[in-house]
């Protein structure tokens, strides 16, 4: 059957946009559909971490995404007297070669999104159009959608990336269940303009009254959001009023100092789907996991599922890896964003107590275990890395400033990285060493100059990081690294090259 596109994405939030860029960088022909006919220019997401701001570098946008965010300058946790619990500084630059946290606007960062795909030659985002009905075959998916005019129609394509949100009509047609892994709480979300001085300082404060849970953030600009747990005698309508608001957020904002330009109940909670792949159909994003926003992780961690996704759908695509490389995906990528539901799901339930007693004991706790507000980041479950046995193997890479000023990435691009010390390499066999020269999937890196740090980091003399920049191993000795390369999911990539076709034109980043 001819097809479309090679792959629909439904839904264009966040996720299913950057699964869009993320394939137009690929030249990965994609069509998006979104049900709206505008960008929805209400914020949810406010942070990011390191590792996010580096995606965007992946397609060129790190310096255009930073200069839309401020780095997150402190963080800490108060308790119901005003006493910091625990505070941690977060201002500087981190092991991503960028800030470990920014804030943000969303509509900015969606809007700097959707202009990327406009500009990309193979993908298109088609609003207005909403996914109705979704069927399989063997070797394609076709899914039946309705314009704004009412007019029904049908698209197919090789595979589909569902990113229709935690209501996923993909994941209801699929009849893919949730586990739930925490309670609902509703919490009032209030967004609006700063004007002058707060009665709080910090860039993010989780004030932990159990009189009333709360959080403060300050966004770029003059712009700030607080957050109110809602407490079972509340009248919802009432606390979103500028008088709610403005009796929810005495000692913080007054109505002569704040602007509120929205303020709506959410309800925060904890999901996981049982499958991440069924036939040709992935879910990502909000469709495949939701989190309590504790740690602002849950648009993080659809970035990071899409970033997984797009390169293994890159190589099937053009034929260099095989078809089951895909089910790398959901076994990776769903125990890591497991790890984050759980942590959120565990500090909600610290963070929001109402019960005095249970909010002096979370108090003793944190000040006796100032770590578990800041919990590390998980590995990948298993997949294409040579992890748990390697430490390193299925964690995220750092990334190292060169002595030019760029960053490591810059030189690599969307490839797989070997990172070796000359002699480690020159340990190699010939044949194996003239492969992967010819290998235009991989780029070998032996200057001290721009591979050092991220030798340092893994303590090892070669390392194999892929193109989402999680270590695929790390290697010791010749032996081990050549057993380490032919784990690549790669055809024929040690193997001495026969003339094939010229690979499709693919676009640029711009740097
Ligand atoms: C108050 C709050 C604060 C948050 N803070 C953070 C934070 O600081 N950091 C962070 O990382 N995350 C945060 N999150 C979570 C984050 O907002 C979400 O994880 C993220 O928005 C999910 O993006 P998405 O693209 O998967 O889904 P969505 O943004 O929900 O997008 C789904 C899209 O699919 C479209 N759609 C749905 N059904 C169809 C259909 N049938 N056909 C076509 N289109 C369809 C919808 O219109 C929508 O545009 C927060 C969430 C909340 C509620």
């Amino acid at each position: 059957m001819s097809q479309d596109c090679e792959v629909i994405v439904v839904g264009g939030g966040p996720v299913g946009v950057m699964a869009l860029a993320l394939l137009g960088h690929a030249g990965v022909r994609a069509v998006g559909i979104e049900r709206e006919p505008e960008m929805w220019r209400q914020a949810r997401a406010v942070h990011f971490d390191g590792e996010t701001v580096r995606s965007f570098q992946a397609m060129g946008l790190g310096e255009e995404l930073s200069a839309r965010v401020k780095p997150m300058c402190d963080y800490r946790m108060e308790n119901e007297a005003g006493e910091t619990l625990v505070s941690h500084a977060t201002g500087q630059m981190g092991p991503q070669g960028w800030h470990s946290e920014v804030l943000f606007h969303q509509p900015e960062v969606d809007g700097l999104l959707r202009a990327e795909v406009a500009r990309l030659a193979d993908v298109e985002l088609r609003l207005g159009t909403t996914l109705l009905d979704i069927e399989q075959g063997d070797d394609s998916v076709r899914c039946t959608v309705r314009t704004l005019e009412g007019t029904t129609r049908t698209l197919t394509a090789r595979w589909v990336i569902a990113c229709d949100g935690g209501t996923s009509t993909v994941r209801r047609t699929l009849g893919v269940s949730g586990e739930n892994l925490g309670t609902d709480d509703p919490w009032l979300v209030v967004d609006g303009h700063l004007r002058g001085t707060a009665g709080i300082e910090g860039d993010m404060v989780f004030l932990g009254r159990h009189t009333r849970p709360a959080l403060w953030i300050r966004l770029p600009g003059d712009r700030v959001r607080m957050e109110f747990k809602v407490l079972p005698g509340d009248d919802p309508e009432e606390i979103g009023t500028p008088e709610g608001i403005a009796r929810l957020s005495r000692g913080v904002l007054t109505p002569q100092n704040f602007e509120p330009d929205r303020s709506v109940i959410y309800t925060f909670r904890a999901r996981l789907a049982t499958s991440w792949r069924v036939g040709n159909v992935f879910l990502a994003g909000d469709a495949a996991h939701l989190a309590p926003p504790l740690f602002g992780q849950g648009l993080c961690a659809g970035l990071r599922d899409v970033a997984n996704l797009v390169w293994k759908l890159r190589l099937v695509s053009r034929g260099r890896a095989p078809e089951s490389l895909l089910d790398t995906y959901e076994s990776e990528r769903r125990d890591h964003a497991r790890y984050w539901v759980e942590q959120a799901a565990t500090m909600a339930g610290l963070v929001q107590t109402t019960d005095p007693a249970m909010a002096a004991r979370r108090d003793a706790h944190i000040r006796a275990n100032p770590a578990d507000s800041y919990p590390p980041a998980p590995a990948l479950g298993p997949g294409v890395h040579t992890g748990p046995a390697d430490p390193h193997g299925g964690r995220l890479s750092m990334q190292p400033m060169l002595p030019d000023g760029t960053r490591l990435d810059d030189l690599v691009g969307r490839r797989f990285l070997l990172a070796a010390t000359p002699e480690l390499q020159a340990g190699l066999p010939d044949a194996v060493r003239e492969a992967l020269a010819e290998e235009p999937e991989v780029a070998v890196l032996t200057s001290p100059q721009h591979v050092g740090q991220l030798l340092t980091s893994v303590e090892a003399p070669a390392v194999l990081v892929r193109p989402d920049r999680y270590v695929l191993g790390t290697a010791h000795t010749p032996e081990q690294l050549e057993a380490m390369l032919r784990l690549l999911p790669l055809a024929g990539a040690l193997e001495p090259r026969r003339e094939t076709s010229a690979p499709r034109q693919e676009t640029t980043a711009r740097h």
